[in-house]
């Protein structure tokens, strides 16, 4: 990464800190929002996977991945809006989001049909999917991106996997691959990164993700990457 835009990742990220940790950051909000990088009306869905019936990965501490990826989903959008960026959020409780279905496996077809409609009806979508990872082996950490096969996603998503080894993994060696196999993102039209945030299956990752200060670093990284990417395409 080129040393100014290094800078302009980490003068977002500082922004955003300052305006999510601080009491007095209402002020400023205004001032951001005024000047935040909105390029053609971009919607940023923000996709909490899983939930309801289907919790995902179990963490080590026996807390659901789904529950994690609601309440850094909430942040994220809160933090997104903030910064002056249209958002959507695929859900906003802890409930699957499919429309019909008898058996769970059924459920589970119509709940990742939904999500594909929901982002793909959306006008200019750009696709933030929140999950954590989990592996047997206790030692594997650090985020990780997937992208889809559509424009863009694949130079968001090394932005993202750059900025996340720069500031909350130092020297994780994951990098971000292809999406392959993955319904949601094989179905939209749109930019989207698949963002595993870090290892449940980690002690030491898990207690950091459960914590709600690293939760708002996450999402500063997040969103000063994705309004960097916005601002120059
Ligand atoms: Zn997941």
């Amino acid at each position: 990464m080129k040393k100014s835009k290094r800078w302009v990742l980490f003068y977002l990220a500082a922004i955003a800190v300052i305006l999510f940790l601080s009491d007095r950051g209402s002020r400023a909000v205004t001032t951001i929002a005024e000047n935040a990088p909105i390029k053609g009306r971009t919607c940023i869905v923000i996709d909490p996977g899983h939930g309801g019936e289907d919790g995902g990965a179990t963490s080590c501490t026996g807390v659901l991945e789904s529950t994690y990826n609601l309440s850094i989903s909430k942040r994220l959008n809160d933090l997104l809006h903030l910064l002056g960026y249209e958002t959507k959020m695929v859900r906003t409780t802890d409930t699957a989001v499919y429309t019909k279905g008898e058996t769970i496996s059924q459920k589970k077809v119509s709940d990742l049909k939904e999500r594909v409609r929901i982002v793909n009806e959306t006008e200019n979508p750009l696709l933030l999917s929140i999950h954590q990872n989990q592996f047997p082996d206790g030692k594997y950490s650090g985020a990780q991106m997937f992208y889809a096969g559509t424009q863009g996603s694949q130079e968001l998503a090394e932005r993202l996997q750059s900025a996340f080894v720069s500031t909350l993994n130092p020297g994780s060696k994951r990098k971000c691959k292809k999406s392959d196999g993955v319904y949601l993102m094989e179905h939209i039209g749109c930019t989207g990164v698949l963002i595993e945030c870090g290892f449940l299956s980690n002690p030491t990752e898990e207690a950091k993700l459960r914590d709600e200060a690293y939760q708002k670093k996450l999402c500063c990284v997040i969103a000063a990457t994705v309004s960097e990417y916005l601002s120059s395409t």
